[in-house]
């Protein structure tokens, strides 16, 4: 585990047996997992922003 999502991280370097908030490392990689992916959904939003796509809903 490798975890450096806040600034409670262990060390002010990342918590890397268990989260000192209790997050498990399972937990952590989903996380991880979830931002990687909204970072690649970005992409696509700004790129169809650029040719006018927009969602209308709020
Ligand atoms: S495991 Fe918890 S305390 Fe440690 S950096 Fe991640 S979110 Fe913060």
């Amino acid at each position: 585990m490798f975890c450096y999502q806040c600034e409670q991280t262990a060390k002010g370097e990342g918590c890397d047996k268990i989260g000192v908030c209790g997050k498990k490392p399972d937990v952590a990689a989903l996380q991880d997992l979830l931002i990687h992916a909204v970072k690649g959904l970005s992409v696509f939003a700004v790129e169809g922003r650029k040719v006018g796509v927009v969602d209308s809903e709020p």
